[in-house]
């Protein structure tokens, strides 16, 4: 696999190379996300879950998967990223 322009961390990196599962959305983050950023928000204890524990989200109510995805959008500063993110580990 090629290398991408991450928006994240704005390096040209690995790419994503897990099954994310995620659709429509997937395409983009593998085009826009490296797999390092990809990490720091996914793996255990990383900033989904921060995001996840700050605002209480319920992931199995649609609001709480809308809000997620909110977050994961501003996190990555993907295109139309709504708002920016608070980091609340500063
Ligand atoms: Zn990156």
């Amino acid at each position: 696999m090629s290398e991408i322009h991450c928006l994240k961390c704005e390096q040209t990196a690995e790419p994503i190379t897990d099954n994310l599962f995620m659709g429509k959305l997937e395409q983009e983050l593998k085009a826009n996300v490296c797999g390092n950023c990809w990490n720091e928000w996914a793996r255990p204890g990383g900033v989904k879950t921060m995001v996840i524990n700050e605002y209480q989200l319920n992931l199995g109510d649609e609001n709480g998967r809308a809000a997620l995805k909110k977050q994961m959008r501003s996190f990555f500063k993907l295109p139309d990223a709504e708002t920016e993110f608070k980091d609340y580990r500063h």
